[in-house]
């Protein structure tokens, strides 16, 4: 239950002086939540000053002045194309107030001539007239205060003005109330922060473009309240994880010494780093939870593999997910072989099992006949019961919540659950990401791999790649072709990406070419991929939803259109897709010009180096954490107040105080937990508080 105190911070946005039911979707959609809370946090991207009134021919074009006028004669225009006009004089001159589109009544009532009145805009001058086109504001002497002032500027949307969110706004600062402070009273005193309801008053009416500055204290208080209140959530997650306590879970080995027999390599040093991690978790009274990050390619399914063979040695089951129905069947396709050979049985579990046959999967996981469990999300069904399940693998974990994780963790007595995922990312994000875990990192390659010969070049230079493509089609080379990103928009990809199947159709005939998009079904879409993969289809056109992880071995060449719309943790993703086999394999980046310094930048990157955490390292110098994070990809939290690269050294200081706090207080109940609660209820993070109350 949320604390009382906070209860006007949750009240619904539409209570605010003007966002009435029509305004509502536009500035929920804006600041991304519907509460009170969610407008404050929106913090104000620059400042407007009407402070200055300078004499008129001392003004710069285009500044924002505050001027006395006093009205002298209206001239309605002589057509619709002109503005009306009114004529003022002031101090220092005259001044042209002009309108287009006006209604006379309305200009009359606000400027009666031989009034006197206070406007303010932006001022520019023609010829020897100066004038201000659409004042922003305009009012009468007692209004002076009120205009002549310094105006946050919010980032905005259509149909959002900035004076319907400073209104609102002023009126949300009225309902922040005084909360006890949270902080370590030390550390507030170090840096001089204000309370919150002072942080979030200086913000939204700042003085000078200083106090938005992401240094000052007012800010900093902010980006430190959210990224506690992240770091916290997921500490005490974890300490509760490991409190629940865990199996000791320590096989013989016999089941992985025969199943590395079996196979035609020995693990890498890597593997070996990250398996004898993983045993040691296993093996601990805790409960495991680990991140196993390694680049595509590096190896996990094989580590994942050995972990889950320790828990069948134990008599126990084991089971992996994958965000989808095709990964899910590809795990499938290379685990089951390998099990089958050491006599260990294995079944699949996915959204599309139905009646019988789905019947007879729930059963061997209930009585234990089916010792290892592939599937998709549908392993998380309330129907679905494991006689004793003991490891869950959790592959590409970004599609999944932490919510998830627990729930598949609840599945069994003690679960141990390790989860994988290919996206390199940067050390500074993966504490925000994965405060919860350890981590495991595969940084070396297994041997053998020949490297991916990536060029760069024109997208004038697409009929040459196109005959190109030809030639390696009649040698039995497999092609990928990946279809720019349009604008953000699923359609306008979809376009693109149908107009260039069309033209590889009419050349290379309709058997050899496929298409999968975002817009096809799942089934569809699985009948493409496996044409490409084991049927006639050579080259594979697709916008930027080939699964990650899909496995054509026989695929050499990849061509990205339009390269540089893509983050490059996307093109790295994107190219790992090629180069799993024997043959050399080549990478063609078209690029559309003229190209910018920071997209050549990013696209020589790609040409250097193949390995993915250097390239998310650039990424992220080149472009920031949101992007490198980019919701759309990764589905990670985004932080609303803190910016990772402005706040990066606050972010470790917040995950050692959350720590400390979880190691003295862990229930919070003392006097600093209780508030610390607050803060947790203020940023939505009670999934946490939840948790560790219901015991
Ligand atoms: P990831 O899931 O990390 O993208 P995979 O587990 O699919 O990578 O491994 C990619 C390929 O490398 C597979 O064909 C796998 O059999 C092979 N492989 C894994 N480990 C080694 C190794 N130590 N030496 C040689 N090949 C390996
Ligand atoms: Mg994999």
């Amino acid at each position: 239950m949320r604390p009382e105190i906070l209860f006007p911070l949750f009240a619904e946005i539409e209570t605010l002086p003007g966002i009435g039911p029509r305004l509502k979707p536009l500035v929920v959609r804006l600041i991304g939540g519907e509460h009170v809370a969610d407008l404050l946090w929106h913090l104000p991207s620059g400042i407007i000053d009407r402070r200055f009134s300078p004499p008129l021919d001392e003004t710069i074009d285009g500044s924002i002045v505050t001027m006395d006028v006093w009205v002298e004669r209206h001239e309605p225009p002589p057509n619709r194309r002109r503005p009306y006009r009114v004529i003022c004089k002031t101090l220092s001159g005259t001044l042209v107030l002009s309108f287009f589109n006006a209604r006379a009544k309305y200009l009359n009532d606000v400027l009666p001539v031989g009034e006197k009145r206070i406007v303010s805009g932006k001022v520019d001058h023609y010829r020897n007239e100066y004038q201000i086109t659409h004042p922003d504001r305009i009012g009468t002497e007692a209004e002076r205060a009120e205009i002549q002032t310094v105006e946050p500027v919010y980032p905005m949307s259509a149909g959002v003005t900035g004076k319907t969110l400073t209104k609102a706004m002023r009126a949300a600062l009225q309902l922040v109330p005084e909360l006890p402070e949270w902080h370590d009273p030390a550390l507030v005193a170090r840096n001089k922060w204000p309370d919150l309801a002072s942080a979030l008053r200086t913000i939204h009416n700042p003085e000078d473009a200083a106090d938005l500055s992401p240094d000052h204290p007012a800010r900093q208080r902010l980006a430190y309240d959210e990224l506690l209140a992240n770091q916290l959530a997921l500490s005490l997650i974890r300490a509760k994880m490991r409190k629940l306590g865990g199996r000791v879970t320590n096989g013989a080995g016999d089941l992985r010494q025969k199943l590395a027999a079996n196979l035609p390599f020995a693990m890498t040093g890597a593997q070996q780093r990250a398996l004898a991690d993983i045993y040691d978790d296993m093996a601990s009274e805790g409960r495991m939870l680990r991140l196993l990050q390694g680049d595509v390619g590096s190896g996990k399914t094989v580590v994942a593999l050995m972990a889950m063979l320790n828990a069948v040695e134990c008599g126990r089951q084991a089971a992996i997910m994958a965000p989808t129905e095709i990964l899910a069947r590809q795990h499938f396709e290379t685990i089951g072989p390998l099990l089958g050979q050491i006599g260990i049985k294995c079944a699949i579990l996915t959204g599309r099992d139905k009646g019988k046959a789905r019947k007879a999967t729930l059963e061997g996981f209930a009585n234990g006949d089916v010792q290892i469990a592939v599937g998709t999300h549908a392993l998380f069904q309330d129907d679905v019961v494991f006689s004793d399940l003991a490891f869950a693998v959790v592959d590409e974990q970004h599609r999944f919540g932490v919510h998830q994780r627990l729930m598949l963790a609840g599945k069994g007595q003690a679960v141990d659950v390790l989860v994988m995922t290919a996206t390199p990312i940067p050390r500074t994000l993966t504490l925000t990401a994965f405060g919860d875990m350890e981590v495991s990192r595969l940084d070396e390659k297994p041997p053998g791999r020949k490297p991916v010969d990536t060029r760069v070049l024109p997208i004038d230079k697409v009929d040459d790649v196109i005959s190109g493509i030809g030639r390696a089609m009649r040698t039995g080379t497999k092609i990928y072709w990946v279809c720019p990103l349009v604008e953000d928009s699923e359609i306008l990809d979809l376009q693109a990406a149908e107009e260039r199947y069309r033209i590889l159709v009419e050349l290379f005939g309709d058997a050899r070419v496929g298409l999968v998009h975002g817009k096809m079904k799942a089934k569809e879409k699985d009948e493409v991929m496996e044409r490409f993969a084991h049927g006639d289809t050579s080259i594979l056109v697709a916008t930027t939803v080939i699964e990650v992880g899909v496995n054509v071995p026989d695929a050499t060449i990849m061509v990205i259109e339009h390269s540089e719309r893509f983050g490059l943790a996307q093109l790295h993703q994107l190219r790992g897709r090629i180069g799993r086999g024997d043959a050399a394999s080549t990478c063609l980046l078209l690029y559309g010009s003229p190209l910018g310094q920071v997209s050549k930048a990013r696209l020589k990157i790609m040409r250097e180096t193949e390995d993915g955490f250097i390239i998310a390292e650039e990424d992220l110098k080149l472009r920031g954490a949101g992007e490198v994070l980019g919701t759309r990809q990764s589905g990670l939290q985004e932080y609303r107040l803190a910016n990772l690269e402005l706040h990066g050294d606050l972010l470790a200081i917040a995950r050692d105080d959350a720590r400390l706090i979880v190691d003295r207080d862990p229930d919070l109940q003392k006097t600093r937990g209780e508030a610390l609660r607050l803060l947790l209820y203020l940023f939505e993070r009670d999934e946490a508080v939840r948790y560790f109350r219901s015991g």
